[in-house]
């Protein structure tokens, strides 16, 4: 009973825990060319994953400390097995009111339906391209018909309205700013339209490529009329437009105007690492203090200390850089893979 619990505990700059985002795998099974370039990874050891009781144990800890969305993301969250029986034990959290999963789409087909029959909320697929050849190449898997399948399942299943994640790279998709935003209006989805990021393991980034949220209002302007500013809840990332003739979109301008100073989300790992910030450097880990045999209360008071102590502000102390290259370099991701957006969960 959510009414029941007292709002969130707040951080130094007054933002409250809401959102957790659990990555229950570092694994995946595509190689996006904007977060996984590398030929070779180091992965997190299978032994020191998080198991489902230990996820459902930290999670009850922090209900009562605020949080009321979860995310399930990745790497891939399909990867990992009975993601279903997972969703169903987090449902039943008192405190717990939405929980929503982040995926690539490809193995969806086969599990949309225990996916919603567990209880999950809502459903966002990324999806850059609706060109098979440019799937391959800026993935690395001919599979986009299996994505297609997936969004497919998902609808017949029941998710609606479903989010389509379009990261849009200059040179690389973004004369398919259109088209996607056309298809997803067809099929009733919403699509929202995601700056190319300096974060973790997008070592190719460079500035030229990102096309700004005003460039993307831009050619949508052109080609479906000017967009109008729609209700946004306040935390929530994306900025979301309707447009003339019906329809909305979200634009996600993380990279030309952050929005740290709403941010209420905290992140996971899969071997149970919390941090407080995309592109946060320094995480609490919580798998030793699970298997060292911390009480509810030393998890509750470690994770308290952890939120009310948080000042990050990550991308919008990357916008105050002069140049911007990768945040992070390749040495720096192969000793520490926590820094990885696929390891600390996008
Ligand atoms: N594998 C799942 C997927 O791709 O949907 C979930 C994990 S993925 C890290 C979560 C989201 O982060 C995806 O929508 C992906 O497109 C986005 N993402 C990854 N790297 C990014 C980058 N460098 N800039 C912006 N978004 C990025
Ligand atoms: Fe692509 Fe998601 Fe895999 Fe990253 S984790 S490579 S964004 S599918
Ligand atoms: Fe939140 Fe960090 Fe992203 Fe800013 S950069 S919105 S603080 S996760």
């Amino acid at each position: 009973m959510a009414h029941e619990l007292p709002p969130g505990i707040q951080d130094v700059f007054g933002r409250v825990l809401a959102n957790l985002r659990i990555s229950v795998t570092d694994r995946c099974n595509l190689r996006c060319h904007y977060c996984m370039p590398e030929r070779e990874y180091e992965w997190l050891p299978k032994a020191d994953r998080l198991t489902f009781e230990e996820l459902e144990r930290l999670v009850a800890r922090m209900a009562p400390l605020g949080v009321r969305n979860l995310r399930i993301t990745g790497g891939e969250p399909l990867l990992r097995r009975e993601l279903a029986q997972l969703i169903a034990r987090l449902a039943r959290i008192p405190g717990i009111e939405d929980i929503a999963l982040t995926t690539n789409g490809i193995l969806l087909a086969d599990q949309a339906e225990a996916l919603w029959q567990a209880g999950l909320s809502r459903l966002t697929i990324s999806l850059d391209t609706l060109r098979p050849d440019r799937f391959r190449k800026l993935t690395g898997q001919d599979r986009l018909s299996a994505t297609l399948a997936g969004l497919e399942a998902a609808q017949s299943a029941g998710f609606a309205p479903i989010k389509l994640n379009m990261v849009v790279c200059r040179g690389s998709n973004d004369d398919e700013v259109e088209s996607l935003l056309e298809f997803a209006l067809e099929a009733g989805h919403e699509l929202r339209f995601i700056e190319y990021m300096d974060v973790g393991g997008a070592l190719d980034w460079r500035q030229e490529q990102v096309l700004s949220k005003g460039e993307i209002l831009e050619r949508i302007a052109h080609r479906f009329g000017t967009p109008e500013p729609a209700p946004t809840p306040p935390s929530a990332p994306a900025q979301r437009f309707q447009l003339p003739g019906g329809g909305r979109f979200g634009v996600i301008a993380s990279t030309t105007a952050p929005f740290c100073g709403t941010c209420t989300r905290a992140r996971l790992t899969a071997d149970g690492w919390l941090y407080a910030c995309l592109y946060a450097t320094q995480g609490l880990d919580l798998r030793k203090h699970l298997r060292d045999g911390a009480t509810d209360e030393q998890l509750t008071e470690l994770l308290t200390a952890g939120w009310t102590s948080r000042r990050d502000r990550g991308a919008e102390e990357r916008l105050a850089q002069p140049a911007r290259e990768a945040s992070v370099d390749r040495e720096e991701l192969r000793r520490d893979p926590h820094l990885e957006m696929h390891t600390k969960g996008g």
